[in-house]
């Protein structure tokens, strides 16, 4: 769907039919991460990274972790391979794993 920011999110619902007015970002998110806002959608590298990887295995999770000094928290976007369980250190390009069990695009697709 088109979220708040103008792009397509696979992650972004919205339902405003008949006087509804639900708007929600169903990723996943960690403990203590802060409820979504509309223009959170805004600065979101999501639909980037499902523009550029459309891997079903991909999963995204919004997680906080501890600052550099540890003060405090930031919320950071943490990518997931649901088939080998490791972490995806560029979720543009995908899971490592995943790219050495598909060396070649299938001619057939
Ligand atoms: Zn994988």
């Amino acid at each position: 769907m088109r979220t708040p920011g103008g792009r397509e999110c696979d992650y972004y619902y919205e339902d405003c039919y008949r006087g509804r007015d639900l708007r929600e970002c169903r990723i996943s998110r960690g403990a203590h991460v802060r409820r979504w806002h509309p223009h959170d959608c805004e600065a979101c590298e999501v639909p980037e990274i499902l523009a550029a990887n459309s891997s079903e295995d991909l999963e995204l999770v919004l997680t906080q972790r501890a600052t550099w000094l540890g003060l405090g928290n930031r919320t950071v976007l943490e990518a997931w391979c649901a088939r080998h369980m490791v972490p995806v250190d560029d979720p543009r390009r995908g899971c490592p794993e995943c790219a050495k069990e598909m060396p070649l695009p299938d001619p057939e697709e």
